[in-house]
């Protein structure tokens, strides 16, 4: 095993074991989505608080496997903070990650979630990988105040 894919599971397993963002807001979100994989027994809570057209914060709760509670912990790390059209513009990214397909790496700084890249390798796990985003893309458009 190469010491990327050593560290790369160092970082996977750190989201794991202390996950960011993890809870629910008290009543003040904007949207809350609930998604699950059968195929993996994953399950996501997201919330979202949407304030001029910008995620001002976002949390999760659910139970899964190590990879898709640790995406759901990057994922709400990164688009904290973004304008909605950057946020899913990310999530445009990741979704060619997990293709294995070439993306514009200079376009954001990945961070940690260039550790979930190895996922892509393993058809199986990619729906575990890809559950927060979709649940992210999914509480955008629900978003009462979106157009
Ligand atoms: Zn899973």
């Amino acid at each position: 095993m190469s010491s990327l894919d050593d560290l790369y599971r160092r970082v996977i397993m750190d989201h794991y074991s202390r996950p960011r963002n993890r809870g629910e807001f008290e009543d003040d979100e904007t949207v809350t989505v609930n998604m699950n994989n059968p195929t993996c027994g994953d399950r996501i809570q997201l919330q979202l608080k949407i304030e001029d057209d910008k995620i001002a914060d976002a949390r999760f709760q659910g139970e899964g496997c190590s990879i898709s509670m640790a995406s759901a912990s990057m994922m709400t790390d990164a688009i904290k903070g973004l304008k909605v059209e950057d946020a899913l513009k990310m999530a445009g990214i990741f979704s060619k990650m997990m293709q294995g397909e070439e993306y514009d790496e200079d376009e954001f700084d990945l961070g940690d979630i260039e550790a979930l890249q190895g996922v892509s390798k393993f058809p199986a796990r990619i729906k575990c990988a890809t559950l927060a985003w979709k649940a992210m893309q999914k509480g955008v458009q629900d978003e009462p105040n979106s157009e």
